[in-house]
């Protein structure tokens, strides 16, 4: 038998959803927290133009992207690092920093990915439970030791929705010694509206081992094509730098980052929808009695605990696929006005059935 590393049988197999169709044909994806809207016409314009030159490698570099970051941001050129998805540079966060006898801390239940990557790094992960469906920033310090490396910060957190304060968060970051890399992971940054919540750029500037994690997957509409970004001080984005796997940013996704970041103003107006669509749909479920802890990304989450499968598949008979997680609760996205309906009358259907809380 060939061998494989140990970690490796602890590792679930991937298993490709099915697609949920009601009988009538209908299919709404609510489970990836994509966006709704196809690409910009300028976009996949400017990904045709691209298509002519695939012969080719991509820039290795991605100099063009990388120099659009810097300038959207103000922030320095160096201090950018791109990967194949952010998901992929939180792999090259923890390929530069994990190894065997390296913990490496998040908070349960946070982002379904931190700890499979955590696993695959070797290092140790150390999973902080949330308190009322939020990180528990406190508890996070308290739980940083001599072999602390790492630390992501979900905010807004995924799949709770919930977001963290200024306050709480300055305190937690004064808290953590400055050879502790703490990568705050911002995938659902456009969407916040707290004035509260603050933005990671502000926080990363004053602090040496703070960076920020982004990406092209959400707000942007480019989840299929894999670009994500860091933003953070010069040795932190260099080691992102060096574990980036050769031409992992391809041809495609470098020309329609960068055709995003030219057409702002036309993705925020769809970030604005989104959010109309977010508080009614939220309101929709508080008047319906649910229990919505309050979002600042696109979905909203459901504590269901034991009746989590059962109501992903009431939704699944009407077509809406949702993401559960068993004997927690439910993410639902928000999607477009159509999907958020339709998902709206399931929940109206099922919410008897649990009773009062
Ligand atoms: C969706 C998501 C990402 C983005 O993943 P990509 O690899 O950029 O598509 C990163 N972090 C969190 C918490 C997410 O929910």
């Amino acid at each position: 038998m060939p061998r494989f590393r140990a970690i490796l049988d602890t590792m679930p197999a991937y298993k490709p959803g099915k697609a949920v169709v009601s009988p009538d044909g209908r299919s709404y994806k609510l489970s990836s927290n994509e966006s709704p809207f196809g690409p910009l016409p300028s976009v996949v314009e400017a990904i045709g133009r691209a298509a002519t030159e695939i012969n080719r490698y991509p820039d290795p570099g991605a100099v063009r992207l990388t120099e659009a970051l810097a300038e959207r941001y103000g922030v320095p050129y160096d201090h950018i690092a791109l990967g194949a998805g952010s998901v992929a540079v939180a792999q090259q966060i923890l390929e530069a920093a994990g190894e065997p006898g390296a913990e490496v801390l998040y908070a349960w239940r946070s982002f379904e990915a931190y700890p499979l990557l955590v696993g695959l790094s070797g290092a140790t992960p150390v999973e902080v439970p949330l308190r009322d469906e939020t990180h528990d920033l406190d508890a996070m310090a308290d739980a940083v030791t001599p072999r602390t490396r790492v630390i992501f910060v979900c905010n807004p957190n995924n799949p709770t929705g919930t977001a963290n304060r200024t306050e709480e968060l300055t305190r937690f970051l004064d808290r953590v010694p400055e050879s502790v890399t703490v990568i705050l992971d911002e995938a659902y940054r456009e969407y916040v509206r707290d004035a509260d919540v603050p933005d990671g750029l502000t926080l990363y500037r004053e602090r040496p081992n703070v960076a920020v994690l982004r990406t092209f997957s959400k707000a942007y509409g480019l989840a299929g094509l894999r670009v994500g970004y860091l933003i953070g001080h010069e040795p932190v984005a260099a080691a992102v730098r060096k574990t980036l796997l050769p031409f992992a940013v391809n041809h495609l996704a470098q020309a329609a980052a960068i055709a995003s970041l030219q057409a702002e103003d036309e993705l925020q107006e769809r970030v604005e929808t989104v959010i109309k669509e977010r508080t009614r749909v939220r309101e929709a479920l508080l008047a319906q009695g649910w229990t919505v802890p309050p979002t600042e990304a696109n979905f909203v989450w459901l504590r269901l605990g034991e009746r989590t499968m059962e109501f992903a598949g009431k939704c699944a008979e009407v077509g809406v696929a949702v993401r559960p997680f068993d004997g927690e609760g439910a993410r639902i996205s928000i999607g477009d006005s159509e999907a958020n309906d339709v998902f709206l009358a399931a929940a109206e259907a099922f919410r008897p059935s649990l009773g009062e809380d």
